[in-house]
């Protein structure tokens, strides 16, 4: 039973034209609906999600003067969670300057989304996954002409533009119908990096901390969130890169959830020389623990450890919430050349940075694992994954906390980078 205040008919009945008050008695028949409401304010775009227990309709249209968005839920009951979302608003969201909710039919809830800049909504419905139930999902994008102009310090927003149209594919590459332009390689040397990988200029390196917004990754027995402890490396990381003299790019830089396929596409975009993921570990027991480095594998994983890792990794675009996922591996004896090729580097890369890792944390194991991760398939730039820890291990949860341990994991990744550049500077010489 949902009871309306007099001082809540009053606010509804201020809010305007846009909302018709219901009798009371009409809401009653509907059962509570929403269960939790998160907004996601980012630069590169502000996410609202609404998470209720059956399966949500909707229709969305946008009002101008002053600019609206309005989302109309069928079958749902205003509800004190969906109440709630007001107070969410964050007063430096870039994109949301209020949102209001009301009873706009005895069936229908009317979300008013009061914007602070022109916008491109996504509005699209995910399927349980997870701990997540029915989720509604509205995304906020810069309009077109934004992203055009950020496009000059950062291809994020233009890419995320062109994957909201289905122009990306999950392994970064356009998706116009075309093979990928990839570049042409002589294969590799098995220890050294491949000769014939051109570095006339700074070597320039995609850090890509995993996961964010509505995506925690993996959540640790006290609750850290994998999120921002790979968040916390990443800038170490780029820091320290940037002192030795390479040209540092993240893929991303605050609290968002940028789908696997746009990270791939961001460092291919950047003309990235490598791109290093990192991420924390997580398992089912808790006493698994150990540092570990992988790279792709076209055939799928090695080991039944990166068999659950490649699972779980995988899922995040599921997890995190993505309208389109470009699919389809491409088929072309070049880009499969390509590929083998780049995976070679990868490996002797891991090699390099698990070395370091080596120095202050237990191995989980003692060589470059292997596993199909999305995020690794650029098919021309070497990629790997690192595992930091186990955040799912009480001990390593503590590590991945502590400041200390944060630099050191990202001093041995750019040590592990300097000393796979050198030698690829020395197999041109
Ligand atoms: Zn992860």
């Amino acid at each position: 039973m949902v009871k309306l205040t007099r001082r809540q008919i009053v606010r509804h009945a201020a809010v305007g034209l846009l909302f018709t008050i219901t009798p009371v008695a009409a809401l009653a028949k509907a059962a509570q609906q929403f269960v939790a409401v998160r907004i996601w304010p980012a630069n590169a775009y502000t996410r609202i999600t609404l998470e209720a227990a059956q399966a949500m309709k909707y229709k969305h249209f946008t009002l101008d003067n002053p600019a609206r968005l309005v989302v109309d839920i069928e079958g749902a009951t205003l509800n004190n969670v969906l109440q709630t979302i007001a107070a969410k608003v964050q007063r430096n969201d870039p994109y949301i300057a209020n949102i209001r909710v009301g009873q706009n039919t005895a069936t229908t809830v009317r979300v008013v989304i009061d914007l602070k800049q022109a916008i491109n909504p996504q509005v699209f419905t995910l399927a349980p996954v997870a701990n997540f139930r029915n989720r509604l999902v509205i995304d906020l994008y810069p309009s077109a002409a934004t992203a055009l102009a950020a496009e000059a310090d950062d291809p994020l927003m233009a890419l995320l533009n062109d994957y909201s149209k289905g122009k990306i594919r999950s392994d970064g590459t356009s998706n116009n119908g075309a093979v990928p332009p990839v570049k042409e390689r002589a294969p590799a040397i098995v220890d050294t990096p491949s000769p014939s990988r051109p570095l006339h200029r700074k070597p320039i390196i995609v850090l890509d901390p995993g996961h964010g917004g509505e995506d925690p990754g993996a959540i640790g027995p006290s609750g850290l969130r994998e999120k921002n402890v790979v968040l916390a490396i990443a800038r170490e990381t780029k820091k320290r890169l940037d002192a030795m003299g390479y040209k540092t790019y993240m893929t991303r830089n605050e609290d968002v959830f940028i789908p696997l396929g746009v990270r791939v596409a961001k460092a291919r975009s950047l003309k990235a020389d490598l791109f290093i993921s990192i991420h924390a570990d997580s398992f089912t027991s808790p006493s698994a623990r150990g540092t570990g480095v992988y790279a792709l594998s076209t055939r799928g994983a090695t080991s039944a450890a990166a068999r659950f890792l490649e699972q779980t990794q995988n899922n995040a675009d599921l997890i995190g919430g993505v309208q389109k996922v470009g699919n389809k591996n491409v088929d072309s004896t070049l880009f499969d050349m390509t590929q083998t090729a780049t995976i070679k580097d990868s490996l002797v890369l891991g090699r390099n940075v698990l070395n370091e890792l080596g120095k202050l944390n237990k191995l989980h194991k003692g060589h470059v694992d292997q596993a199909n991760f999305a995020v690794l398939r650029a098919p021309d730039i070497p990629s790997i994954l690192v595992e930091t820890a186990f955040l799912s291990n009480p001990t390593e949860e503590k590590l991945l906390a502590s400041s200390s341990f944060r630099q050191r994991s990202a001093a041995a990744i750019a040590n592990g980078v300097k000393a796979y550049l050198s030698k690829a500077v020395l197999a041109r010489r």
